[in-house]
């Protein structure tokens, strides 16, 4: 592995001292809010493909959250809704007291480029190919409107370091491997100082030593600098990681786990989805009876045929 750092704390503080300030790094994260989110899109065919069906979602400032499902299932689209690439068909998404659904494109541009640092998917789409580390840094840093009272923000070389990529500072997007350029996409996305740090399967396609690298990075972003951090991952591994994984079933919320620990989420009106591994024992149109528990507050839920036997 390259030379890296990623076990020694990370608190760039341009304004003096090196060490982290916890209530600065409080502060750092945003807080996101999805109520009743739907997105359409609508495709050359003149048909509406409905990606998400009314997500309700919060993710707390500084949490740390990967995004899980089968493909198709809307986890980029929800992505890039919060990034503020695109708006939502319906419902509302806050960042913080900010209702980013309803912003105009100016002020939209402005939280892309100063609240949220995005990661898409396919590390390249994020870099100039033919600039190199530095130069690519340097670019993403005019995000910021190239002021100078940012002084906060992390420099190039900096960057650099905590990614590993100091020996190839001068080395071309094109020559570099795709463990670099992944690690370069994560520090240009946190250049511009971003409070809310997503990332779309930053680690699909990498090799075990690459990937470890990149998750450490994400976590250190996350806990050294209080960002919050919304990556999309399909490895189970990589999500083992989180401390809270949102999992998506064709365009809903179908389950959340939490340290470890896995839990079907009640949507709009009572929806719960089955847990993934009795999808198969029970398939679409099974008649299931639900009833609470006389003794408990919990509820039995019984298929039709067995139903049938005891209570006709
Ligand atoms: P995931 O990231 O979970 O694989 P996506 O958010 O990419 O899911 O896609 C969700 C649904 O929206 C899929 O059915 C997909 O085919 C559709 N979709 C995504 N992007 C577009 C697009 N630009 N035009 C039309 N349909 C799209
Ligand atoms: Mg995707």
């Amino acid at each position: 592995m390259p030379t890296s750092d990623l076990d020694e704390p990370w608190s760039p503080d341009r304004t003096g001292g090196t060490a982290a300030d916890p209530s600065r790094s409080a502060a750092r994260g945003v807080e996101v809010r999805c109520e009743g989110v739907v997105h359409l899109y609508r495709t050359f065919a003149g048909h509406d493909v409905v990606a998400l069906r009314g997500i309700d979602l919060v993710i707390g400032a500084g949490e740390r959250v990967a995004f899980l499902g089968p493909s198709g299932c809307g986890k980029s689209t929800l992505l890039t809704l919060l990034g503020g690439i695109q708006r939502p068909s319906a419902g509302r998404i806050f960042l913080d007291d900010e209702e980013i659904s309803r912003l105009g494109e100016r002020r939209l541009t402005r939280v892309r480029s100063r609240l949220v640092g995005t990661v898409l998917q396919g590390a390249t789409r994020n870099l100039l190919p033919y600039a190199t580390a530095r130069q690519n840094l340097s670019f993403a840093r005019l995000g910021t409107g190239g002021r100078d009272d940012r002084r906060d923000l992390p420099l190039p070389e900096e960057l650099l370091d905590v990614v590993g990529l100091a020996d190839q500072r001068d080395q071309t997007v094109r020559t570099m491997s795709g463990g670099q350029r992944q690690r370069l996409a994560l520090a240009c996305a946190v250049a511009t100082g971003p409070r809310l740090l997503l990332a779309d399967e930053p680690t699909s396609a990498l090799g075990h030593d690459d990937r470890d690298a990149v998750v450490a990075l994400l976590h250190r972003i996350g806990t050294d600098l209080g960002t919050t951090v919304v990556v999309v991952t399909h490895e189970a591994e990589v999500a083992a990681t989180f401390p809270r994984t949102v999992t998506m079933k064709g365009g809903r919320i179908g389950a959340e786990g939490r340290a470890g620990s896995e839990y079907v989420v009640v949507g709009e009106e009572g929806l719960v989805h089955l847990p993934t591994e009795l999808v198969d024992l029970w398939p679409a149109g099974t008649l299931v009876r639900i009833e609470q528990h006389p003794d408990e507050g919990s509820l039995v839920i019984t298929r039709e045929d067995r139903a049938g036997e005891v209570a006709p």
